[in-house]
C-alpha cells in the first residue's frame, strides 16, 4: 500500500465527505511545487485556489508569520494590537479605501457587505429597500446569505429556505439591469471577472453603466475581488482595469498568502455604516494573519512585481493560444480560463490527465481554470504549459 492510501483512508473515515478529492495526500510545499506522501512532486498552478499567492512557504513571509506567532498569535477585538493598524492602514492607503473590517474568509468578507449595505440603506431611507441585485453565475461563497446571493441555480438546493433579498441579473445586459434597479434595491454586487462562474470578464460597457446608474440612484456597488483581488489581475484590485471603485470591495484568499483571512473595505460613504455591536468576528483580523497579510501586501507592492505578473500572464497566454487544443483564454491577468477546441474533450478530464502527469490545475465550469502562483518563474511556467500540451494535444 502506497503511503498516502493510509491517510486518504483515515482522512476518508473522520472528514465529512463534502469534496469530491484527487487522490493526493500534500506533505510538503516549496514555491510551486509540492510534496505528496509518497515523494512524488507536483507543479501547482492552482496555487490552493488563488490563496498560495506567493507560492509555498515563502521564505519572507514565513519568517514574518513565525516571528508573529511567537510574539502574540491572537487577542479578541476588544483590545487593539499594531500589527492590525499597520495591516490595515497599508491595506487602505494601496486600495484607495477609508476603513476595513476584518474576517477569515471571503464568504465572511461578503456578508458583512451585505449587512453593511442593507444597513447603509436603513439608516437613510428606513425599511424595504434592503434588495441586492446579484449577477448570473456569481460566487459568492457558501454560508446561507452568500449562497443566497450567488446567481447559479446549481447552489439552490437542499437548504431551504434561503435568504430573501437577491435578485439576478444578467451579466453585461444593461437593460435587465436597469429594469431591475427599482426603489427596493439597495446594492449590486458584482465580480468584475467571474472565477467559479467560468472566468468572464464584465464588459468595460456595463461596468461603466452598473456604475452610473447605481450613482445615480445612490444605491451602493460592491465589488467581490475575493478571487480577482491583491494582485491576481495584474493590478492590485481588477477595479482599476475598469476604471472603478466600488463602495466596498472584498477581498479574501491571497490576502495572507494562505492563512485565512477576509477583508471588507469600506469608501468614504459607507465608513461609517458598521457601529459598535453591529458586527464582529472573533478571529478576524487575527494578528497571524495580519503578519501574512503584510509580507503578502509589501510583495506585491513592491516596484515592478505588478508589471511581471503582467508579462507573465501574457507569456501564458500565447503559450497556450499557439497551442491547437486551446480555442481561447479568457479571464485577467494570471486569472485564466482556458476553452478547448475540441469540444468532446472536457474539462475535468483535462484536469485528471494533467494530475497523472504532475500538474495541478482547477476548472470553472466547462474551462480548465489557472491560478499559478503571482511569483511564478518563466522556467517554472514552461514546464508546467508543456504538461498541460502534451495531455490537451493528446
Ligand atoms: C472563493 C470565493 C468566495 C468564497 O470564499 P471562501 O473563502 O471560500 O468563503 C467568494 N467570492 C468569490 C468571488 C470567490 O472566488
Amino acid at each position: 500500500m502506497e503511503i498516502s492510501e493510509k491517510t486518504i483512508n483515515k482522512f476518508n473515515n473522520y472528514v465529512v465527505q463534502s469534496y469530491g478529492r484527487y487522490p493526493l495526500a500534500m506533505k510538503s510545499g516549496k514555491g510551486r511545487q509540492c510534496v505528496d506522501e509518497n515523494d512524488r512532486e507536483y507543479i501547482d498552478f492552482g496555487s490552493g485556489i488563488g490563496c498560495n499567492c506567493l507560492g509555498f512557504c515563502d521564505e519572507q513571509w514565513a519568517d514574518a508569520v513565525c516571528a508573529q506567532v511567537r510574539t502574540l498569535q491572537h487577542n479578541s477585538n476588544y483590545y487593539y494590537t499594531e500589527i492590525q493598524a499597520k495591516f490595515a492602514e497599508k491595506l487602505c492607503k494601496f486600495t484607495g479605501y477609508e476603513g476595513v473590517f476584518f474576517g477569515n474568509s471571503g464568504a465572511e468578507a461578503n456578508e458583512c457587505a451585505i449587512k453593511a449595505a442593507r444597513k447603509y440603506s436603513f439608516d437613510k431611507y428606513g425599511r424595504g429597500r434592503h434588495n441586492i441585485i446579484t449577477l448570473v453565475n456569481s460566487f459568492h461563497g457558501r454560508t446561507m446569505a452568500t449562497l443566497s446571493a450567488t446567481g447559479q441555480d446549481v447552489f439552490h438546493n437542499y437548504f431551504f429556505p434561503f435568504l430573501e433579498g437577491f435578485i439576478n441579473a444578467e451579466a453585461n445586459n444593461i437593460a435587465d439591469l436597469e429594469a431591475k434597479l427599482d426603489d427596493t434595491v439597495c446594492a449590486v454586487m458584482l465580480e468584475y471577472v467571474q472565477g467559479e462562474g467560468g472566468v468572464n470578464a464584465l464588459s468595460q460597457e456595463f461596468t461603466d453603466a452598473v456604475f452610473r446608474m447605481c450613482a445615480e440612484r445612490d444605491i451602493l456597488v460592491i465589488a467581490d475581488e475575493v478571487q480577482t483581488g491583491v494582485g491576481r489581475t495584474g493590478k492590485l484590485l481588477a477595479g482599476e482595469w475598469y476604471g472603478k471603485k466600488a463602495d466596498i470591495t472584498t477581498l479574501a484568499k491571497g490576502i495572507a498568502g494562505g492563512i485565512p483571512m477576509g477583508a471588507c473595505l469600506f469608501n468614504e460613504k459607507t465608513k461609517g455604516v458598521l457601529t459598535a455591536g453591529t458586527h464582529g468576528s472573533t478571529f478576524g483580523g487575527n494578528p497571524i494573519a495580519c503578519a501574512g497579510g503584510i509580507a503578502v501586501l509589501d510583495r506585491v507592492m513592491s516596484e515592478g512585481f505588478l508589471s511581471e505578473v503582467n508579462d507573465k500572464a501574457s507569456y501564458i497566454r500565447s503559450a497556450l493560444e499557439a497551442c491547437g487544443a486551446v480555442e481561447s483564454t479568457s479571464g485577467l491577468g494570471l486569472m485564466i480560463g482556458i476553452t478547448l477546441a475540441d469540444g468532446s474533450k472536457n474539462a475535468s478530464d483535462a484536469a485528471k490527465k494533467a494530475f497523472d502527469k504532475g500538474l495541478l490545475v482547477l476548472t470553472a465550469k466547462d474551462k480548465i481554470r489557472l491560478l499559478p502562483p503571482l511569483n511564478i518563474t518563466y522556467d517554472e511556467i514552461d514546464e508546467g504549459i508543456k504538461i498541460l500540451k502534451d495531455i490537451l494535444e493528446e
